[in-house]
């Protein structure tokens, strides 16, 4: 079967890390059909929108989409329903991606890149699922409103409890692949909203008996993560608790050149990218490191594509170069007496391949 792949390079070193990432995809030597689309800064500056029509459509029509990353500098004083950032969201929304996968993985040759000591994380893997459509950041009613000359700021935390199972389904699902363990994050002593998250995912649980499930009050996890994240195989949480401990995790790993992520929907569609941005003080240098844009086309094929084989060939393949001591300038360790060897965007792309 032919996979549809939908290819956006967007804008920075998106547009630049793309390429490369095909050519790993093409090393394969599967059968994947790829159409190429346009999204953020450079469909402003092609099509007057950051996300064209034509894009929507062949996202909607693709099995993933895979995309760079968007937005600079040119387009920051343009308004806001009308920047670059505007397309992804719009496109995340139009394909009603709502679980949000973040994995903080590190690589056993990168463990002294971490803030933690190497033996608390080499080895580090684990999956956040952020719920992304809902909560606090969605909620109404929301606003500033002034009286008497005061001024009062509010926010609506509000899921529903299908919501909650469909996130909590894709999260024990995800654990059954993995190490078949499920920690859920709530504040459940404090806040109703999240009582009723702890109660439905509780009752999903009788779904997945092979699951071990536990429940953590956020200040818990946040605690947890930074001195023993490797308890940790996946956890699921709300769209705010989850955007924090993502970032959180993420940065155990060292290096945002490294991180991957998807958002899925519930038919299995996603959209693969890096957790970085365009990086426009670095686009353009052959200097930005192109791995986490690889390891998310390893997610894709894992995901979407049903693919594992070829998501397992690509991350021992990264893992191979790792181990070999190549490095772009991110991840270079601080000690000069490393037996490492500091590449560009290209050669770190071309020594994949090789090891491919
Ligand atoms: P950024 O992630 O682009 O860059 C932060 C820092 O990390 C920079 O110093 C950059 O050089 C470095 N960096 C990022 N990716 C790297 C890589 N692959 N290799 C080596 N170094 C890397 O975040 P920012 O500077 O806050 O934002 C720049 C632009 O990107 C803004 O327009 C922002 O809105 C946009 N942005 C887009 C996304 C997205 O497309 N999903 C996410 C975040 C930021």
């Amino acid at each position: 079967m032919t996979h549809r792949i939908l290819a956006i390079p967007g804008d920075g070193i998106g547009a630049e890390v793309m390429p490369h990432v095909l050519r790993v995809l093409d090393a394969l030597g599967m059968d994947l059909s790829v159409e190429s689309g346009t999204l953020g800064g450079v469909a402003i500056e092609e099509h007057g929108t950051p996300l064209p029509t034509s894009t929507l459509d062949a996202a909607r029509e693709a099995d993933a989409v895979l995309l760079g990353a968007v937005g600079g500098p040119k387009w920051d004083n343009l308004p806001m329903d009308r920047r670059p950032e505007k397309g992804l969201l719009g496109l995340r929304a139009a394909l009603d991606a709502f679980a949000n996968l973040r994995p903080a993985m590190l690589f056993e040759s990168l463990a002294n890149a971490s803030s933690l000591r190497p033996e608390l994380v080499a080895g580090l893997d684990i999956l956040i699922v952020r719920e992304l459509t809902g909560g606090i950041y969605f909620g109404e009613p929301r606003g500033i409103e002034s009286a008497n000359g005061r001024r009062r700021g509010y926010n609506t935390d509000v899921y529903a409890d299908g919501e909650i199972e469909r996130i909590a389904r894709v999260a024990f699902d995800l654990a059954g692949k993995r190490g078949g363990r499920l920690t859920s994050v709530d504040k459940a002593n404090v806040l109703e909203v999240t009582q009723l998250w702890r109660d439905v995912v509780t009752e999903v649980h009788a779904d997945f008996p092979n699951i071990e499930l536990n429940h953590v009050y956020v200040d818990n996890a946040a605690m947890q993560l930074v001195r023993a994240p490797k308890q940790f195989d996946v956890i699921v949480t709300g769209n705010l608790f989850g955007d924090i401990l993502s970032d959180a995790a993420a940065m155990l790993t060292g290096s945002l050149g490294m991180l991957p992520s998807a958002s899925l929907n519930a038919k299995g569609q996603g959209i693969y990218e890096p957790v970085h941005g365009s990086a426009p003080d670095i686009a353009g240098r052959n200097v930005a490191n192109p791995l986490a844009t690889i390891l998310s086309a390893a997610m894709m094929l894992r995901y979407s594509l049903g693919e594992e084989t070829a998501a397992d060939r690509i991350e021992a393949a990264v893992n191979a170069v790792l181990e070999r001591g190549i490095r772009t300038a991110d991840i270079m360790p601080a000690d000069s007496d490393a037996d490492v060897c500091q590449v560009g965007t290209d050669e770190m792309a071309d020594a994949v391949i090789a090891a491919l």
